[in-house]
């Protein structure tokens, strides 16, 4: 509800276009009503009842001026703010998997604009204006989407994988491609780039590319003949572009750090096989990187 005592729906969206711009700071900055709080402060509530609200409170076009009219939402005591139906219906779908018990919590609001609703990991963010839906980043907190079902992070937190999860995302995506594309739509995806750079910063590109490409060109040997040529063929071009890319990366912080993160020692040109390019032997890798990650999550969840 508004102070006026008008549900919070009635408000125009070009206002809140115009509050987003306004001194150049993002909306989130000054007219974030209820601000950033660390969701389990937040209630949980489950996807059936948001689905019963979504069912049963009245409905109305969420706005209606020159541009035309918004679409059609209610005012949710769950979500504290008015909601399309569609975003709701589209999160619903997104977490079919999921089942009606999934346990949902709000991360952050700005009413009227956008609300990030959590499930376990998996992140969504419901744009109100627009009844848009994006499955985010899985990192706590940050804003960007995630590329693609199965990479779930997006560049900057892909970097910070561990080796078996960039193994599980790279045989994920694979199996999303469709095998009976022919091999040359195979070949180049932006989307095993990323894949393939985590990869280099985690100094893991022989055996998550080896996966990625085994997956993606999986080996008929029950068919030998020139079809079996082609896809050996396409799989070692693909393999020697994406371990490009990788090795590109690995260079890349090594460069940038010049030193070993642990022992502070000069690193060295040639990118070592086996661990995180920004350290000078195996015995530096220490604490593992994805506990590192994991302490550094842990830490903005509690800032947060
Ligand atoms: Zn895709
Ligand atoms: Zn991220
Ligand atoms: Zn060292």
């Amino acid at each position: 509800m508004t102070k006026d005592g008008r549900p919070a729906w009635h408000a125009n969206p070009s206002e809140w276009h115009a509050r987003q711009t306004y001194g150049g700071r993002p909306a989130s900055d000054e007219f974030c009503v209820t601000g950033f709080l660390p969701s389990p402060t937040r209630p949980a509530f489950g996807l059936r009842e948001l689905l019963m609200e979504c069912a049963t409170a009245p409905t109305a076009p969420l706005w209606n001026n020159s541009l035309g009219t918004g679409p059609v939402g209610y005012d949710s005591a769950f979500l504290g703010t008015a909601v399309p139906v569609r975003c709701v219906l589209h999160l619903a779908g997104a977490l079919a998997t999921a089942g009606r018990d999934a346990q949902l919590r709000l991360e952050t609001l700005d009413p009227g604009r956008r609300a990030v609703i959590v499930h376990e990991r998996r992140r969504f963010s419901l744009a109100l204006v627009c009844a848009g839906l994006d499955e985010l980043c899985r990192h706590p907190g940050c804003d960007f989407p995630a590329p693609h079902p199965q990479i779930v992070f997006c560049d900057e937190h892909l970097a910070d994988c561990s080796t078996a999860t960039l193994t599980k995302m790279a045989r994920g995506w694979g199996l999303s491609q469709n095998p009976d594309d022919s091999l040359g739509r195979r070949e180049g995806s932006p989307e095993a780039e990323l894949i393939a750079r985590a990869a280099g910063a985690a100094g893991a590109c022989d055996s998550v590319i080896a996966v990625l490409v085994d997956t993606v060109f999986p080996q008929h040997t029950s068919q030998p003949g020139n079809e079996d040529w082609a896809l050996c063929r396409a799989r070692e071009r693909e393999r020697h572009r994406l371990t490009r890319i990788g090795q590109a990366e690995a260079q890349r912080i090594r460069r940038a750090a010049g030193q070993c993160a642990t022992c502070g020692s000069a690193l060295s040109v040639q990118v070592p096989a086996g661990f995180p390019p920004q350290f000078c032997s195996v015995s530096c890798v220490s604490p593992p990187r994805h506990a590192q990650s994991q302490v550094r999550e842990t830490k903005q969840t509690v800032r947060a």
